[in-house]
């Protein structure tokens, strides 16, 4: 593994470089810099990735087979950092990250000849129906049922924390047809059409302000049995196999390096690089670089194996909890401007002018986002029982 770039990587960062000079307008910039949860603005991220598409670039991690990039581990870094640094918007994960590899991984061939290319060029938007009102942690209690009937499948339940279920065109489940056995045993993982009759979708808005997560209802959904993931009883392995790449496959070292970038540019606006305050950024630097170095082991592994493995549960806690912290010192860096609260100024395309100046705009509703990332995707202290027992044998 190596972890410095070369003379061609430095090129492929021109290269990059070039291309997003050319190919982000400032609209698209300022949804990048208003990206308050997971995903950027809908529509700028669709109107990015589409513009990704064209060019090849949509799906960096994916096989070359599948429309993937063919580029090395630290192409992908080298990328994945300009991006962030870029501004450019946040593509939405819940496809290209997460149903796609799933697919890839444990569908039939005629669903990855179906849905792979839809997801590659951003005609679908998927969201991730797994949690439940009583389902979290403990995700196999959950209880949405699936009846046979026909050739088709009666969906009946709830999901929650539903994130983009407002944009999605679909949405991918773990649903249970038993409750005999093991709880695990009786769950699968199928693809439903979010405007099949009998789906609701109701908001919840989040303590940041922002609309980005939603309650998800199911009242006698038909979902034909072809568009099951696997067989009946495998469901709680492609579930597994897909939070891997939830957890371990979202270029934290580069969403570091950004954060870091507009904590040094406000810190530099009030000319604080120095003292204490200057040891204070060298050692979120230095954080910084350990979990980079960690992605680049991961993603060095994952090269040969095929797998992210529980090693994305490591990566995901400590880069979650070094963004948390990131954001924090952000927050005390504008002082005073942290008080005005502008909800609709910080819209993409919102012409409100800001209290104070527009690069302080986000800087709250970002931290305030940022404290569900220690719950998102698996809470840090289930992350920790997952490391013990897999990555630590205890
Ligand atoms: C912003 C956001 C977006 C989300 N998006 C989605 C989405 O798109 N799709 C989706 O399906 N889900 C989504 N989730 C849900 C997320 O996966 C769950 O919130 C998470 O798994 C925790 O489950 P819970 O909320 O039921 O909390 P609980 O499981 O009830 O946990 C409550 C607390 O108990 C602790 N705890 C629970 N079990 C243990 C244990 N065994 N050992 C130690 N501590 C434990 C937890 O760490 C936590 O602090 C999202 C959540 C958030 C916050």
């Amino acid at each position: 593994m190596h972890l410095e770039a070369g003379a061609a990587d430095q090129s492929f960062r021109e290269e990059v470089r070039d291309f997003l000079n050319e190919h982000l307008s400032p609209e698209l910039r300022q949804a990048g810099q208003r990206t308050m949860g997971i995903c950027s603005p809908h529509a700028a991220s669709q109107a990015w990735q589409k513009i990704l598409y064209a060019k090849g670039w949509a799906a960096p991690s994916w096989p070359k087979e599948h429309g993937g990039t063919g580029w090395t581990p630290m192409q992908r870094h080298i990328f994945a950092t300009e991006c962030y640094l870029a501004d450019a918007p946040m593509l939405a994960p819940m496809g290209l990250e997460m149903v796609a590899p799933a697919i890839m991984g444990h569908g039939s061939e005629a669903q990855k000849a179906y849905y792979l290319p839809r997801v590659l060029s951003a005609e679908d938007s998927w969201c991730q129906g797994y949690s439940e009102p009583g389902s979290g942690s403990d995700l196999a209690s959950l209880q949405c049922r699936a009846d046979r009937d026909g050739d088709d499948y009666i969906i009946n339940g709830s999901k929650i924390w539903t994130t983009d279920a407002h944009y999605a065109t679909r949405i991918f489940c773990l649903v249970r047809t038993s409750s005999e056995g093991k709880p695990q045993a009786g769950i699968f993982f199928i693809l439903i059409d979010m405007d099949s009759p009998g789906i609701k979708v109701e908001p919840i808005i989040t303590m940041a302000g922002n609309h980005e997560v939603n309650q998800v209802f199911f009242d006698d959904v038909r979902v034909p049995q072809e568009n099951r993931v696997g067989a009946e009883n495998e469901g709680w392995t492609v579930a597994k196999y897909l939070l891997e790449f939830e957890r371990g496959g979202r270029a934290w070292g580069a969403r570091l390096q950004g954060a870091m970038a507009h904590l040094r540019h406000l810190a530099e606006a009030r000319d604080m690089v120095n003292g204490t305050f200057a040891q204070r950024l060298a050692g979120l630097a230095a954080a910084v670089q350990a979990v980079e170095y960690t992605e680049q082991r991961v993603i060095a592994e994952m090269s040969q194996t095929g797998r992210i493995g529980p090693a994305s549960s490591m990566l995901k806690t400590c880069a979650g909890t070094l963004v948390q912290e990131i954001r924090e010192v952000a927050v005390e860096v504008i002082g005073n401007y942290a008080a005005p609260y502008q909800p609709a100024a910080r819209e993409w395309g919102s012409n409100i002018e800001p209290i104070g100046s527009p690069d302080e705009l986000t800087v709250v509703a970002h931290y305030l986002d940022f404290r569900a990332r220690s719950i998102a995707g698996g809470s840090n202290e289930v992350q920790r029982n997952i490391m013990a027992k897999l990555v630590l044998g205890m």
